[in-house]
């Protein structure tokens, strides 16, 4: 092994064995990182595609003030962002101000009184239970007269398809759809799968509104959901399609019906997508777009490397390291309070940015359970950059995501390793073993 390496990790903590089972996991992955390489290429040029057709000029970095009228940067990405996902029309502000902002405006915009929402994968992620009212909240659609139902994965994660079918009736207007496990134990879901599902609920009710919470899914795959029948697709600009690069924001793509249907609830009835000054933010959305294909490819790359370091060690994670993956999300089932506090703590001393600082376990709004977060990011709570996160509940499963180049991505996973084996939650005998 490369003594250069051996030598700076030292310095940073890692201890020669960890290296040294890195680099032997590492090996075995070549041929995956390859196939990542080869998705990466296509998007690359996907995303150029989409850039050059829509005569982006250095005019678009200009940025808009006050109303915001007449934004070329921001229509423009607009339509980029609409070409890039093959949907008829696009929404991209830093108004948005997060994936669940994203989400809720999506659902908010598209529902009516009277209405019911469907979940046809079982519980939607952790912050959308108070957006819908599964958990009583003030604005919730469930106060706006918005019912709610879903249908449980079956055991084996695949879709219910005569429960889905059962839950179906004449007050079902939006079913939503979401990609990738978020804190659950299931698989993610890829494009094709989701495709099914959508023929699938089309077929009893032609009319309903397929929405994918894509958030951690972009560019991981050749294509998008929108590919596959999804009206509308939504995420948010600090994961994957803001490249680690936009500092805030969201987008939904999708049916020009959508579209205006979240315009008008974004601004106001009546101006639309016409107003919304874009503050000098349009470059850096336009170019962490640009880079979000070989970004995505090194967290995704990041997450397999993780899979493998902890499957070897013992540790059910998911998805599994040989498995297909559908976003950038790896889970590892940890088993203990302390060994994922540990986890957290050696992704945190792996950051650039408040690398000092320890993690602790909190009460974060919007969360049911307390949850600890490791993120030292340059953007701040960016979950395209290396971060983890878990809530403390069995079994203990850790959330990791991220990495805006794989060295540091690799660097995080082995700084992990090492706490764990400080904390003593892995035997430096079990460790010797693997190497
Ligand atoms: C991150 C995430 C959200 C919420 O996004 P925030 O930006 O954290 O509000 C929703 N759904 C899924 C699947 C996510 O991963």
């Amino acid at each position: 092994m490369d003594q250069d390496l051996i030598r700076i990790y030292k310095e940073i903590g890692i201890s020669e064995n960890v290296a040294a089972y890195g680099e032997r996991v590492l090996a075995g992955l070549r041929e995956r990182f390859a196939q990542m390489d080869a998705i990466a290429e296509v998007n690359q040029a996907k995303v150029l595609l989409a850039m050059q057709k829509n005569r982006v000029s250095s005019e678009c970095f200009a940025g808009s003030s006050g109303y915001g009228y007449g934004d070329v940067g921001r229509d423009t990405l607009e339509r980029v962002y609409a070409d890039v996902f093959h949907t008829e029309e696009a929404l991209v502000r830093p108004q948005i101000t997060c994936g669940t902002h994203a989400l809720a405006l999506a659902l908010s915009a598209n529902l009516r009184p009277g209405d019911e929402l469907l979940s046809p994968v079982g519980r939607p992620y952790d912050t959308l239970e108070e957006v819908i009212g599964i958990r009583p909240s003030r604005g919730s659609l469930a106060e706006y007269g918005v019912t709610y139902r879903e249908a449980e994965l079956l055991p084996d994660g695949r879709f219910d398809y005569e429960k889905i079918q059962s839950s179906i009736n004449g007050k079902t207007r939006l079913v939503t759809i979401q990609r990738s496990k978020g804190y659950a134990s299931r698989p993610s879901f890829s494009p094709e799968e989701i495709g099914e599902l959508i023929a699938f609920i089309k077929g009893i009710k032609p009319d309903v509104i397929c929405m994918v919470d894509n958030c951690y899914g972009e560019f991981v795959r050749l294509s998008e959901p929108s590919d596959f029948g999804a009206d509308l697709l939504v995420g948010s600009l600090i994961k994957n399609p803001g490249g680690g690069l936009s500092r805030c924001g969201g987008y939904l793509a999708g049916t020009r019906e959508c579209i205006e249907n979240a315009a008008v609830r974004l601004t106001s009835p009546g101006l639309g997508k016409e107003v919304g000054a874009s503050l000098g933010m349009s470059r850096e959305m336009y170019q962490g777009l640009f880079l979000a294909p070989t970004v995505v490819a090194s967290a995704e790359k990041t997450a397999l490397f993780a899979a493998a370091v902890y499957e070897d060690l013992g540790f059910p994670v998911y998805p599994s390291g040989k498995a297909q993956r559908n976003d950038i999300i790896q889970a590892v089932e940890l088993g203990s309070r302390e060994a994922l506090c540990a986890f957290c703590e050696g992704i945190q001393a792996a950051s650039p940015v408040e690398g000092f600082v320890k993690p602790e376990p909190w009460d974060m709004p919007g969360y049911g359970d307390q949850v600890i977060m490791a993120a030292g990011a340059f953007v701040s709570g960016s979950s395209i950059e290396l971060s983890a996160d878990g809530p403390l509940r069995p079994p203990y499963n850790v959330y990791f995501q991220g990495g805006l180049t794989f060295y540091h991505g690799k660097l995080g996973i082995l700084s992990s390793l090492q706490k764990l084996l400080d904390a003593g939650c892995v035997s430096p005998e079990a460790l010797a073993q693997q190497i």
